[in-house]
């Protein structure tokens, strides 16, 4: 078995530079350019930032990153919240993810890069994606409509705060032409979201949780490959950032 097909843009979140413990193998050649990212020499470099670990896969010990001590394997070259300190001279494991050879082989492998990184974005069949947006449509409806006199849109409101299902974000986009007198304010129009409908609404959070079931039902139902991340990243894993 193999991956399902997908589409990828990285969206620069982190997740795959902090989300669990693991190896960053490292060439000797990638060692220099790294080093100089940091104004470091490259034996300084080798002394901070790497270890010589035994590669399960071969048995061999090769050099791979350290991470940060107990910070659930954060890559020691990550700053601030998602900033690579070397991100132009990055080895090649990091530059080719996700489409390493046991991501693309193996189904679990696969299903632990998708849960990790948003950017990575399944393509679904244009005849299950007509059959969710028409049951996306129903449950928008069941929403009030708009309360909020805030006319900005909730991308650049509280972009940090808004999050969807892949699902909707493949809906936003297929929808994305139509617009809504409801919301004449909103850049995705009549696709957005439930996040976006039920902090316009004032929706209390039980009301939200009960429709958020609704949509994991729904993504059940269907066989949809669930994901949750911020609008932003689904909408730029799909090519629709703008
Ligand atoms: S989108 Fe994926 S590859 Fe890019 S930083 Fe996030 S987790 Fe890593
Ligand atoms: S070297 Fe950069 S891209 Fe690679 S894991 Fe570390 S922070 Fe992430």
């Amino acid at each position: 078995m193999s991956a399902p097909a997908f589409r990828f843009a990285c969206t620069r979140c982190g997740h795959c530079c902090s989300g669990g413990s693991g190896h960053v193998w490292i060439e000797e050649p990638e060692i220099e350019p790294m080093a100089r990212a940091l104004g470091m020499s490259a034996a300084r470099f080798a002394e901070r930032h790497l270890r010589r670990v035994v590669d399960p896969n071969t048995g061999v010990e090769r050099l791979s990153l350290r991470e940060v001590a107990n910070e659930g394997g954060r890559c020691a070259l990550l700053v601030g919240k998602n900033t690579c300190s070397v991100y132009a001279a990055r080895p090649q494991h990091c530059r080719q993810f996700p489409y390493w050879e046991r991501v693309l082989t193996d189904p679990a492998a696969f299903e632990a890069a998708r849960a990790t990184c948003p950017g990575i974005a399944v393509i679904v069949s244009a005849e299950v994606r007509a059959r969710a947006a028409g049951e996306l449509r129903a449950l928008y409806a069941s929403i009030p409509e708009c309360a909020s006199t805030d006319e900005r849109c909730c991308l650049e409101r509280a972009p940090e705060e808004l999050f969807a299902t892949g699902m909707e974000a493949d809906h936003a986009l297929d929808a994305r032409g139509v617009s809504d007198v409801a919301a004449p304010h909103c850049r995705l129009g009549a696709g957005r979201p439930l996040a976006c409908r039920a902090s316009r609404a004032g929706l209390a959070p039980e009301e939200v949780e009960a429709l958020q079931s609704r949509l994991r039902a729904l993504e059940r139902q269907l066989s949809y490959p669930a994901s949750y991340a911020r609008v932003e990243e689904l909408l730029r894993s799909r090519g629709g950032a703008d």
